[in-house]
């Protein structure tokens, strides 16, 4: 079912990292839009019914070249940002820190979180244009990173690989309150991303 996923706090909530008026347009403007434009995709392509993950791993079944362009893109436009919300929190809610079977991973493969942060922050600046940096889990259970253009993620990709953690990289994730400082906003973001939420994901 394609459905917006909605915040559960108000848009000012996440200040000082992000502003109230980059929340209303990003949530509420952009990802509104992209939810509404796909469902409308959707539709049209005869896929109701499906998620929007089995939908960007089987792009190649969609045989009209616009109708399978305009699904990767707005169903990643969709499914990023519910991705990307879900793991705001206001800092004084959020889990500072990972624990357990994700933490134990990420000190194995990079040393401590910070040293992810640091790789995921560097791709989220690497990326030219608009984009997202990622962190996921593959089948084996192991971390891998990544950055994709546009509205591009892991499925649509083609790998095998779940979104754990993301970035948006996109200028309207920030550009109202950091204008083109985007490594401040990457730095400034880890205050309220909810590291439960990417237990969970990873345990999933
Ligand atoms: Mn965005």
């Amino acid at each position: 079912m394609i459905k917006q996923y909605e915040l559960p706090f108000a848009s000012n909530a996440l200040e000082p990292v992000i502003d109230a008026a980059t929340v209303e347009t990003h949530h509420g403007k952009h990802h509104a839009a992209y939810t509404k434009t796909f469902t409308d995709l959707v539709a049209k392509a005869g896929l109701e019914g499906k998620s929007a993950e089995e939908i960007l791993k089987n792009l190649d079944a969609v045989a009209d070249e616009t109708l399978r362009t305009g699904l990767r893109n707005q169903g990643g436009g969709y499914l990023n940002h519910n991705i990307y919300f879900e793991q705001l929190r206001p800092e004084a809610e959020a889990k500072h820190a990972p624990e357990g079977a994700l933490l134990a991973q990420i000190q194995k493969q990079y040393g401590s979180v910070d040293a992810l942060i640091e790789e995921l922050n560097g791709l989220g600046a690497a990326q030219f244009g608009s984009g997202w940096s990622w962190l996921c889990k593959a089948p084996d259970g192991t971390l891998k990173t990544m950055k994709t253009p546009n509205q591009d993620n892991p499925y649509s990709c083609g790998t095998d690989l779940v979104p754990i953690l993301t970035l948006d990289v996109w200028e309207h994730a920030y550009y109202l309150q950091y204008r083109n400082r985007r490594a401040d906003y990457l730095k400034a973001l880890w205050r309220i991303i909810d590291w439960a939420v990417a237990e969970k994901r990873y345990e999933g």
